[in-house]
């Protein structure tokens, strides 16, 4: 019997999960659910899963949780604050945990899942776009397993041979890693219309139903280039070893091509149940209540290159997967600031990259050589990126 825990159980990916639990109460038991301040939702989500533990990271709202729970008559700890984020996603008791927080705000908990020695059930590949190296390393050293929830990471992995998934993808005779993308809301959009879209259309993705974060992230092609760095961490691959390969369709989740010429796709209807089930039950397979795909319903099945005119984040992001890890931080941390401005109506949706560029201009080299500098470097990237926005607001 699993006990898992969910960060990030009131988003997109936190709901698909506890989705996929329902239907196996006899394999997996929920020891806590965390989030951000949607406290109905968690409690909502407690009194369907009788968690053991429920954190909101707000501290202001410990004693409103704490009410509400007692009110429902639950039976489980409460806790506030960032801290108990960390002590859930580590505790002794816990086997799995889901890390489905968005952003930067993930990375410690992430890092203590792994530190622990969890399998860790990775959504929020922000934390390892900000941390690569660190991230995998005490994985390593602490025997975590690191299980790609990212629906293309996931295709990677499930076409990848099982004894090289981490290591020498070379001396496995793969040639390329193809990560597929849809293209987001945009992809035929002319380009001189992009300054004029509203979040409500950014977030309106054709295939996908996702935070609003990922979903801003998707339309300017940011998403695919976090993808592409995270891929880089996650396979131990450079980026000349990965395309960009747009797909409207989002049937196929992704591709490894071999050197023999032979290349396997993993595909699926697009429904996130369908990772979050294979990580969960790795290396078994479970029901996850997505329907099968129906070939005979597909009416077409495209390819395009990405084009980073369109697209100048996708650009910006390969190029950072080239430098040393400072450049990935930097970028995640300015697109973070740049997104939330555009979601909040401060700056048009092209300002996004330009404000990521100028701030990547701007950032010093710097090595991250543990969490804490990483955290100090985010924040220092942020104050630039916040100088950035009020230039463009
Ligand atoms: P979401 O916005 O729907 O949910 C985010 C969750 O994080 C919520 O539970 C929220 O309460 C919590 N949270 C937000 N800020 C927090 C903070 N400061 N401290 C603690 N908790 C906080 O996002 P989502 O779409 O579920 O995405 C979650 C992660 O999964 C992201 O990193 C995203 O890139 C990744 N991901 C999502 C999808 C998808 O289909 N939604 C697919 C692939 C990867
Ligand atoms: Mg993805």
């Amino acid at each position: 019997m699993h006990q898992v825990t969910v960060l990030g159980a009131t988003g997109s990916i936190g709901k698909s999960t506890l989705d996929v639990i329902a239907r196996h109460p006899e394999q997996y038991q929920v020891y806590a659910l965390t989030c951000h301040s949607d406290i109905d939702t968690l409690i909502a989500q407690a009194k369907i899963c009788q968690p053991k533990h429920l954190v909101v990271a707000q501290s202001a709202l410990y004693d409103s949780l704490k009410q509400q729970a007692s009110s429902a008559n639950l039976q489980c700890e409460i806790h506030a604050g960032p801290q108990a984020l960390c002590d859930v996603a580590s505790a002794d008791d816990v086997t799995q945990v889901m890390a489905a927080i968005v952003g930067a705000a993930g990375l410690l908990p992430s890092f203590a899942a792994v530190k622990a020695g969890k399998q860790v059930l990775l959504a929020n590949k922000e934390a390892l776009v900000m941390s690569g190296e660190l991230f995998i390393r005490a994985a390593a050293d602490n025997n975590a397993t690191i299980l790609p929830i990212d629906s293309e990471h996931n295709a990677i992995f499930q076409c990848l041979p099982t004894s090289y998934r981490y290591a020498d993808l070379k001396g496995a005779g793969i040639s390329k890693i193809l990560l597929t993308g849809s293209g987001g809301p945009f992809r035929d959009c002319p380009i001189e219309q992009l300054q004029n879209k509203t979040p409500e259309q950014a977030c309106a993705h054709p295939n996908w139903s996702m935070g609003r974060k990922i979903s801003v992230d998707s339309a300017t092609m940011m998403n695919k280039g976090l993808e592409f760095i995270e891929a880089c961490w996650l396979f131990g691959v450079k980026p000349a070893d990965i395309d960009v390969v747009i797909h409207p369709q989002s049937v196929i989740h992704s591709m490894v091509q071999y050197k023999d010429g032979s290349v396997l796709a993993q595909m699926g209807n697009p429904d996130m149940r369908t990772p979050i089930a294979h990580a969960m039950a790795y290396p078994e397979r479970i029901e996850s209540g997505v329907a099968a795909l129906d070939f005979a319903a597909l009416t077409d099945f495209s390819f395009f290159r990405p084009d980073f005119a369109r697209f100048p984040n996708l650009k910006l992001a390969i190029d950072a997967a080239a430098q040393a890890q400072f450049a990935s931080t930097a970028l995640n941390a300015a697109n973070e600031v740049a997104v939330e401005a555009f979601l909040q109506g401060h700056i048009r949706f092209t300002d996004i990259a330009d404000i990521n560029r100028a701030t990547l201009d701007l950032a010093n080299e710097q090595s991250l050589t543990c969490i804490d500098s990483v955290i100090e470097y985010d924040g220092q990237i942020r104050r630039l990126a916040l100088q950035a926005v009020k230039g463009a607001a």
